[in-house]
């Protein structure tokens, strides 16, 4: 994994634990209501409907006191606490609470029971303007005489049965729903229980998170898929990075290759090659004296070769210098490749003598080019005004081993130098050699 990656992996995991934590800890959302909220507060009983009870509202610092002389005149008397929130259309959101807690003492006659009711609007259902219409989520609890803070879990809400029946509320929207509530209500029981009932509100508190244990692993599912294809990205990347490098080294590869074949060829060539001339040298002619002489016995036509020496080399060296002779080796090389054809070789034998190979030619073929060769090197301009002549040997190839066909060019040129030089003489295929196949 790159690093990155590794880097993002750790702060991710971080930011997770955080959040966890924080969520478990902190992110506390809490509407506190007491005496001293803005909240318009007012105080409903059962003589609206009939009955005869009587509440009083009265604020004790930050205390709410609720008095009520309860009746026993109305079939279900009450008294209620009213706290408007918001208007319909702006109620507020419940949905993030989990739980509200009530600081309450109850002081009266019978159960101490008392309701609290979260009201809902939705214009599914319910009438701005009736409050009536608004839907009742509802929970019972039974504080004590001598005061304590209950805690009810939202959990425990329901929606009052005889709420649905009387507004004919349809099946899909029967289940408690809080998401705007513009009013809440603490009341008696309901009970007929006359007679003094006193009740201390020190504060009603809802709380929740902020952003819900739901959404928070939303958010943090979110947060990680996110990172997972970020990283299936960067691999990609990194991916197609490695393999343009490899594509790219290939070719690297691929074009140094074909540089040291060709530098290869090129050494080779050079150990074929005499430096000075640039003719080749001997080990440059085996291969093609091989394929030729087979190709010579094979098809039955004749292999030529012509031995060349420059006569008196040695006095060119010791009058003029080796530059000198440097000079007319490679002029010589130059006059001899300027007779030969396509397919012909010239080889520098070593020193001042040369050997030339003629495929498909006859004894008198190769003579005739000797005799001109010979004719050529003593009429034309040498290095210093220098006059020049060369004696040859030549003959063909027979049925005998390539060595004695040289030898025996050899000894023709010996013998030219022996007559007197600047001559060329030719020798016949013995007729031993000739016996024993074709020439
Ligand atoms: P001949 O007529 O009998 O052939 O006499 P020659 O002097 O030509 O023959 P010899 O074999 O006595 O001498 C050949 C000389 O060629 C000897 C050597 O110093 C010279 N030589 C051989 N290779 C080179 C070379 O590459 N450059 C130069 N400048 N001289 C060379
Ligand atoms: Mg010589
Ligand atoms: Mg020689």
């Amino acid at each position: 994994m790159p690093h990155l990656l590794r880097i993002l992996a750790l702060i991710m995991t971080a930011l997770t634990l955080a959040l966890l934590g924080w969520h478990e800890y902190g992110m506390d959302s809490t509407l506190h209501i007491d005496a001293h909220s803005t909240y318009l507060m007012e105080a409903v009983d059962d003589s609206s409907d009939g009955g005869s009870s009587k509440m009083r509202l009265l604020r004790q610092g930050k205390r709410i006191r609720i008095e009520c002389q309860l009746t026993d005149k109305y079939e279900w008397p009450f008294c209620e606490l009213g706290i408007k929130l918001a208007d319909p259309a702006h109620a507020l959101d419940f949905s993030d609470y989990d739980h509200v807690t009530v600081k309450v003492k109850y002081q009266g006659p019978g159960s101490h029971q008392l309701r609290l009711f979260v009201r809902n609007f939705d214009p599914a259902y319910a009438d701005p303007k009736r409050n009536e219409s608004w839907k009742i989520n509802e929970v019972a609890f039974s504080p004590k005489l001598e005061g304590e803070v209950v805690t009810i879990p939202l959990k425990s809400f329901s929606v009052a049965s005889w709420w649905i029946a009387n507004n004919h509320i349809p099946l899909a929207h029967i289940a408690v729903d809080m998401r705007n509530v513009p009013m809440i209500q603490l009341s008696t029981s309901g009970f007929k229980e006359p007679g003094l009932h006193v009740i201390d509100i020190d504060y009603i508190e809802f709380h929740g998170k902020w952003i819900s244990r739901e959404a928070l692993a939303l958010v943090l599912v979110a947060l990680w898929v996110s990172f997972a294809l970020f990283a299936l990205l960067l691999d990609l990347r990194q991916l197609r990075r490695k393999l343009l490098n490899s594509r790219r080294r290939e070719r690297a590869l691929e074009t140094l290759t074909s540089a040291l074949e060709l530098e290869n060829r090129k050494i080779g060539d050079m150990a074929r090659r005499d430096p000075l001339t640039g003719v080749r040298n001997r080990a440059g002619i085996l291969e093609e004296l091989f394929r030729e002489s087979e190709l010579a016995r094979s098809s039955g036509r004749p292999l030529a070769v012509v031995f060349a020496d420059i006569d008196h080399f040695k006095r060119v060296n010791d009058e003029f210098g080796h530059d000198t002779g440097d000079e007319v080796l490679k002029q010589f090389a130059l006059e001899l490749g300027s007779h030969i054809r396509n397919g012909d070789y010239l080889v520098r034998w070593g020193g001042e003598e040369f050997v030339l190979f003629f495929p498909n030619t006859p004894l008198e073929g190769a003579a005739a080019l000797a005799e001109k060769m010979r004719a050529h090197v003593e009429t034309t301009t040498w290095p210093a005004a220098l006059r020049m002549s060369c004696s040859f040997g030549v003959t063909v190839l027979g049925a005998e081993p390539v060595a004695d066909f040289i030898k025996r060019a050899d000894d023709a040129l010996y013998e030219a130098k022996r007559n007197g030089r600047n001559r060329v003489v030719s020798r016949t295929v013995p007729e031993a050699a000739q016996r024993n196949g074709k020439v």
